[in-house]
């Protein structure tokens, strides 16, 4: 039986248009797909305290009593059921039906479903649908196939298709579903002792006892991990098979001198990283690495090393940043490192120097030709500009290194890089950095193709940030506080962070599009009660007059044009600024990178609208020269909240990997993968990333396996189908993104 055919091929029209409206389902798989969210069992009712007003729910109960009342002022009658699990009960109403009286007798059990509503202090379903059980389930004597087994699958239902109904068209489709093609072959099941498809869906939809379930989900969850660990390792089989470039310098004067000029020593860390990219980029296939590490871990210097080494050897190199303050900063940042070794050409310096060269969208027409041609000719080692400079097609005398910083589209943007090809069509290595350290669950199955390097300490002597959560409304007399004290610091002459989640009041000035403020709470705040979020406009203009009056207030958001942006940058950063800005108030557009040695204090104000990787990102800001930092998380929130917790578990650590794993199991799991990358969620209905590291593990060796024994998975079509599905299916979701 195919598994792609339209469910309409199988099943009625009408119902194959309610599960395509309903539930989105579409295909003979999706509905395979759509596992049982829990299992009733025939002998013990659905716990009815368990209930919430508002939710859909299914419950397996027993009719306990039968009313029929005239409705009070219009004609008609109410008749009125309640059912209960032995303890509590619930009513349900149904207007003008009395003949439901013949239906729903005392004693008789079955499934109702239907939105809990209140009534009076009594909880209740209003016309909810139903489905009684045969008669006499209870005594054993029952024979139908329907209900043979001793747990009723209780599915993932909506408003318009009830669980039963999905019971009814699944029992059409797994009739047919006898011998479904495995997409795991037969050496990797009996490997793990998996049960083969078509026993695994019948038993997770139709199962006798609570360990078919088990096994089952077992085997479905390792297909979800195995399937997506293939196209994994068929991405990063495809990667070896590019032709690349050796970069391997006979000398290295360029790195040489760079390193004789730094003013520190490299961790260990840092050491065994760069050894590792050099190794890389000594293969003539393309390095595709990713290199993770806190805020601060000194992942730049590590890059701009491996830069130096392809310039060295003859070759250019790239550094993509995701916005062109970055991309400034970043550039400042490298000639200020490299000094005179980035002045070739000028008068006196030295002849291993190399140029480096900007490119952004701002730029004057003149000024972008001739940084165009420096790199056309090669005389721009290393160019630095936005991710855009990949997309642009700019012409390289020869691309030997793609650095790719901070990316916003995980994976995509990574792969783009690895399309640019050099002069002889060979393709750069690419190194990702990110500072959002990723777990390593995730790591592995959303860069499983990709080799992964950690920076796991800071450089010693760093400043130590402490932080801390101002309770606005428990604590007035912190807040105060606070604004005094970051007038202090910039009275000894450092800097101010202030951050906040809006940009300005009207109600089209919401957040920054970066999604910093959780939906739905960006405009009004109304839903849930609070108050509007503060905006750089508007506290900065009662700093201005208020608690920082006197000060040299700035403001910055990603509503500004990249000119703007970068001289307010630039008065912040430095300490020679003719106009400096002493108080940078700001959205999260500061979060990635920005690196001002002077800033000592960063004042996040509404922080419980923020997540928690971000709250730790905008916290890496400060303490970045030889200065201590101060975090301040101000807040409004209820103390007993998940945000409050949030905020407290920020406060109580500075690692990053901690935060990470909290944030991940705080988080729901499609909210995990769809922040880092589209698609991939969709495809994962059992195995949670967060929880099930042993299975992703096992799924993966085996699927690498698999594929280095079998690249084009001819022996396996079943195998190749599947990956040939959700390659499409994250193709589909990335677009409906994007
Ligand atoms: P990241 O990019 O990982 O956030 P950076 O490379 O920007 O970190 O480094 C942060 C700061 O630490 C920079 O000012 C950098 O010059 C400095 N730094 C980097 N490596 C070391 C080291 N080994 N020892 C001391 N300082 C370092
Ligand atoms: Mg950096």
């Amino acid at each position: 039986m195919d598994l792609q055919a339209k469910l309409s091929t199988v099943l009625g029209g009408r119902t194959a248009d309610a599960l395509r409206k309903g539930l989105g389902l579409l295909t003979v798989e999706d509905l395979l797909r759509h596992y049982p969210r829990r299992y009733a069992e025939r002998g013990e009712l659905t716990e009815l305290d368990t209930l919430r007003v508002g939710e859909q729910v299914t419950v397996l109960a027993e009719v306990t009593k039968v009313t029929v009342r005239p409705m009070r002022n219009r004609r008609g009658s109410i008749f009125e059921a309640v059912i209960s699990d032995g303890r509590n009960s619930i009513s349900l109403t149904f207007f003008n039906q009395k003949w439901r009286e013949g239906q729903l007798k005392v004693g008789r059990r079955g499934l109702f479903a239907g939105q809990v509503g209140r009534f009076r202090e009594q909880l209740q379903l209003t016309h909810p649908e139903f489905e009684l059980l045969p008669e006499g389930v209870d005594d054993g004597g029952l024979s139908a196939l329907e209900f043979a087994g001793a747990l009723i699958p209780i599915y993932p239902a909506s408003k318009s298709v009830t669980s039963w109904q999905l019971k009814k068209s699944l029992d059409i489709v797994l009739e047919s579903a006898r011998e479904l093609p495995d997409p795991i072959p037969d050496a990797v099941r009996d490997e793990h002792g998996l049960l083969g498809l078509t026993d695994a869906l019948w038993s997770i939809h139709r199962p006798t006892s609570r360990d078919d379930v088990r096994r089952a989900v077992e085997r479905l969850r390792f297909e979800e991990a195995f399937v997506l660990q293939v196209v994994l390792a068929q991405r990063r089989a495809e990667v070896m098979a590019l032709p690349a470039t050796r970069r391997v310098p006979e000398t290295s004067p360029l790195l040489d001198a760079f390193d004789a000029r730094l003013p520190f020593e490299l961790t260990s860390g840092q050491r065994e990283v760069s050894q590792a990219i050099d190794e890389d980029m000594a293969r003539d296939h393309p390095m595709h690495r990713l290199l993770q590490g806190d805020v601060g871990s000194g992942k730049t210097v590590v890059a701009l090393r491996a830069m130096l080494r392809v310039v060295d050897a003859g070759g250019q190199a790239a550094l993509l940043a995701p916005t062109e303050v970055l991309a400034a900063q970043h550039y400042r940042s490298i000639t200020g490192l490299l000094g005179p070794l980035a002045e070739r050409g000028r008068l006196g310096s030295p002849e291993v120097a190399t140029q480096v060269a900007l490119l952004t969208g701002s730029q004057r027409t003149a000024q972008r030709r001739s940084e165009l041609l420096d790199i056309l000719t090669g005389d721009a080692g290393i160019v630095v500009g936005t991710h855009a400079l990949i997309q642009e097609k700019v012409d390289f005398n020869d691309l030997a290194l793609v650095v790719v910083d901070e990316q916003h589209r995980f994976g995509v943007e990574q792969r783009a890089a690895l399309t640019a090809k050099s002069r002889d069509g060979s393709r750069p290595h690419v190194l990702v950095m990110t500072a959002t350290p990723i777990p390593r669950t995730v790591a592995m199955t959303v860069f499983g193709d990709v080799d992964v390097s950690t920076l796991t300490e800071l450089p010693a002597g760093r400043a130590v940030v402490s932080t801390h959560v101002v309770a606005v409304s428990e604590q007035p007399a912190f807040v105060e506080r606070a604004w005094q004290r970051a007038r202090e610091e910039v009275v000894a002459g450092h800097r101010v962070f202030v951050v906040c989640p809006r940009i300005g009041d009207d109600v089209d000035e919401g957040a920054e599009d970066d999604g910093s403020v959780p939906a739905g709470e960006d405009d009004e705040g109304v839903a849930d009660g609070r108050s509007r979020a503060a905006s750089v406009r508007g506290l900065a203009a009662r700093l201005a007059d208020g608690e920082l009056s006197g000060l040299r207030i700035g403001t910055l958001h990603g509503r500004m044009t990249g000119e703007d942006k970068d001289d307010v940058m630039r008065r912040f950063a430095d300490p020679e600024a003719k106009d400096p800005i002493e108080v940078l108030v700001s959205t999260t557009v500061i979060e990635v990178g920005v690196d001002v040695p002077q800033a000592t204090m960063i004042v996040i104000v509404d922080a419980d609208r923020f997540g928690i990787s971000q709250l730790h990102q905008l916290r890496g800001r400060v303490g970045r020269g030889q200065l201590p930092g101060l975090c301040l998380l101000m807040t409004d929130s209820d103390p007993e909240s998940p945000s409050r917790e949030r905020l407290d578990a920020v406060a109580s650590t500075t690692d990053g990997f901690a935060l990470s794993a909290l944030d991940l199991e705080m988080r729901r799991e499609g909210d995990v993968l769809g922040s880092v990358q589209s698609g991939r969620r969709s495809s994962l209905r059992l195995l949670e990333v967060a929880r099930h590291e042993s299975v992703i593990l096992q799924a993966r060796e085996s699927a690498f396996a698999v594929v280095a024994a079998d690249p084009e998975l001819s022996t396996s079509p079943a195998l190749s189908e599947a990956v040939r599905v959700l390659i499409a299916q994250e193709q589909a979701d990335y677009l409906e993104r994007a």
